[in-house]
């Protein structure tokens, strides 16, 4: 066993999570896990359904780009392989739209820091402007993607990285709850994020510094 059948099942399941949780569309988002061997990952297809994502329609590739299986990789490919040739601990990549915190970031916003988890997993953040998804996204994201876990994109959607799928993921849906939870805050009254100092406090709770 090369672990390659659980970890097939942790990308579908992964995926089909995404999609429940409204952090992908129907056809949109994808997701990427980095097999044992470290020279080659798995990756969803290019544009099929999230919600019903089973083993069998993920492609293998190899970190050079060559598709190893049958199918046709997700269009995002080249990003994804650009962090796992950059960064020896990531071996997982997700890429979703949530709705909220790209709204956040296409007006220019930066989101908050709302809670103790987005404290925890999100220490930094960076945006691009918005690049065509494909190569011209992939050489803008790789110089963001070696400084940071999560990268924006101006009226697209975000990358983020993990050490698995669940902490890439988790990572995702932290972002969005905080986003969620700033803009009913701005219509509910004034709202603000945790401060610096409550986010170091935080941090070392949770034992992160
Ligand atoms: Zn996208």
């Amino acid at each position: 066993m090369d672990g390659t059948l659980s970890l097939k099942e942790d990308l579908a399941r992964t995926i089909r999570r995404m999609y429940k949780r409204g952090l992908v569309s129907g056809v949109g988002g994808n997701a990427s896990a980095r097999l044992r061997m470290k020279s080659q990952i798995l990756i969803t297809p290019a544009g099929y359904f999230k919600g019903g994502a089973v083993q069998g329609d993920l492609v293998r590739v190899s970190l050079e780009g060559e598709v190893i299986t049958r199918g046709r990789p997700s269009s995002e490919l080249p990003t994804h392989l650009v962090a796992y040739r950059n960064r020896e601990d990531v071996n997982a990549v997700v890429h979703g739209h949530p709705p909220n915190a790209v709204e956040l970031v296409s007006v220019g916003m930066k989101i908050p820091v709302m809670t103790p988890e987005h404290a925890v997993m999100i220490e930094k953040m960076e945006v691009v402007d918005f690049v065509v998804p494909g190569e011209d996204g992939a050489m803008a994201i790789a110089t963001k993607l070696k400084r940071c876990d999560l990268v924006g994109i101006r009226n697209h959607g975000f990358f983020s990285m993990g050490k698995d799928l669940h902490e890439a993921a988790s990572r995702l849906e932290v972002l969005e709850e905080s986003s969620k939870i700033y803009l009913a805050g701005r219509l509910a009254g004034s709202v603000t994020g945790l401060s610096e100092a409550e986010q170091r406090r935080i941090r070392e709770a949770y034992g992160r510094e």
